[in-house]
């Protein structure tokens, strides 16, 4: 089988599509990677979602991925008396370290680090926003703040830190449980929540090292100051817009949007756009058309990925949300000016042998109007650098490890085969390419492709070959030496 649109769809997995039957269902609608919120998922349910994702993928014979999100170093404010208290803009209002119930003047924050990292003048964002502080005084016992935007708050709402740069690692031991569990389990992807700096990416690869790919959430203002270094270290990346629009002035998310698009594909890594793109699709059957716009949007900006949170998640429409997003980016990716804005954002390549093969094979497969091109992958590295040239062709990438298929399933264009072995030569080489883009209907009789590979074979990081073949009735190659 194979997808009629390049952009990759992304689907988040809860109550209302966790039965095998309903995943089953999503897959057949579009989606390429199911998301696990470990915020929200146990060890039991995620061995068995993982499970079913693998049945389903081994089924259907096409590789599936699998993210499993960490929930990350989210804090909570302790309890109040009566379980919620009113607070006054213009009134105090202290966070405490030591433990006594809260009420509209005081309450405990059970997190140390912050007494000793906030300073005078940072801004406090107290359940995802809706009331805000500035800080007055700081010390190592005490936070006092002004209320800047009052209302009702209730115990363990979340607290976020904007202007604060904590001394904290993203992983806290819930995660590090979470992650030797998912790391055993074979994910595909590990999404790092609350990443702050580029040193947090470094730290978890070095628990992680290659058993999965790692995927930066970007939704912190530190993470925008650290962007270079985060889009250095990391695999792939998430706008994951919703804390994002709590940690930053929320009209600011959507020029983040695109600078982290476009710095991601320059990197030639992955892009996901998240949160609340078909968010009415939560109660409607239909979109609003401005959520449309915002797809659409994502879609045109050169995203690899779209993704579905809680319309997937517990949404009365999970497989009418996908089949939407499906339609919004076929249509997109039919559109005269979608090819024009991919182009006028390609970066140059890096004088690199994989680069130069990459701008190679895109230029020839243009000029000689040929089917696909052919990726030989085994860490994925040459399918990721011909899918950053966002070529107008369809991208197969080869491989006989299905780790390396499975990590490819979020990455624009690419469409994975795992391959039972490597191949023996040259000449096996692009006769099964030929036979295997022949058989899943990317190149018809008479029609060519283009083929990169590297010699001497089976060796990764060596490729240095095309070759462009035409295919007889068969798939067979024409007149292969
Ligand atoms: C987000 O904040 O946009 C996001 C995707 O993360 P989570 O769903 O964990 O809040």
């Amino acid at each position: 089988m194979r997808r009629n649109r390049r952009v990759k769809l992304v689907a988040t997995i809860g109550p209302a599509s966790q039965s095998l039957d309903m995943l089953g269902k999503l897959f057949d609608a579009g989606v390429d990677v199911f998301r696990m919120n470990m915020s929200h998922a146990s060890h039991d349910l995620a061995a068995e979602l993982h499970g079913r994702v693998r049945e389903i993928s081994e089924r259907r014979g096409y590789p599936i991925g699998l993210l499993g999100d960490l929930q990350g170093p989210k804090f909570r404010l302790g309890a109040f008396e009566g379980e919620r208290a009113e607070l006054t803009a213009g009134a105090e209002f202290t966070f405490e370290n030591d433990d006594g119930v809260g009420n509209s003047k005081r309450v405990h924050l059970p997190h140390p680090q912050i007494f000793n990292a906030v300073e005078r003048g940072h801004t406090l964002l107290l359940d995802d926003g809706k009331l805000r502080m500035r800080v007055k005084d700081a010390s190592p016992d005490r936070i006092v703040a002004e209320v800047v935007v009052g209302g009702p708050l209730a115990s363990r709402k979340g607290i976020s830190l904007p202007d604060t740069l904590l001394p904290i690692s993203p992983l806290t031991e819930k995660d590090h449980r979470d992650l030797a569990f998912l790391l055993g389990l074979e994910v595909d992807w590990i999404a790092l929540s609350f990443v702050q700096r580029g040193q947090d990416v470094l730290e978890a690869r070095e628990i992680i090292g290659d058993r999965a790919a790692i995927m930066v959430k970007v939704e912190k203002p530190q993470a925008i100051d650290d962007l270079n270094a985060i889009i250095a270290a990391a695999d792939g990346f998430m706008v994951a817009r919703g804390d994002l629009g709590v940690e930053m002035p929320i009209e600011q998310v959507p020029g983040l949007q695109k600078k982290i698009t476009r710095k991601a594909r320059a990197a030639g890594k992955p892009v996901v756009v998240a949160t609340q793109m078909l968010e009415s699709m939560i109660e409607s059957p239909v979109p609003t058309r401005a959520e449309v716009s915002d797809v659409a949007t994502a879609v045109f900006e050169g995203a690899d990925a779209v993704m579905l949170s809680a319309e997937s998640a517990v949404g009365k429409y999970p497989v009418e949300a996908i089949e939407m997003m499906d339609r919004i980016a076929i249509e997109v990716e039919n559109d005269r000016g979608y090819e024009a804005i991919l182009y006028a954002w390609q970066t140059e390549p890096l004088p690199t042998p994989a680069d130069a093969i990459a701008a190679a094979a895109h230029a020839i497969a243009d000029t000689v109007q040929l089917a696909a091109i052919v990726c030989y992958t085994a860490t994925g590295s040459t399918a990721l650098r011909v899918a950053r040239e966002r070529p107008g062709l369809p991208v197969m990438g080869l491989t006989p490890i299905a780790a390396t298929a499975h990590r490819l399933t979020v990455v624009w264009g690419l469409h994975s085969v795992v391959l039972e072995k490597d191949p023996v030569s040259v000449t096996d080489m692009v006769r099964r390419a030929c036979l295997i883009a022949f058989d899943q209907g990317f190149v018809k009789a008479g029609e060519g492709i283009l083929v990169t590979g590297g010699v001497p074979l089976g060796q990764s990081g060596t490729t240095n070959m095309i070759r462009i073949a035409f295919v007889n009735d068969k798939g067979e190659p024409v007149g292969l030496g």
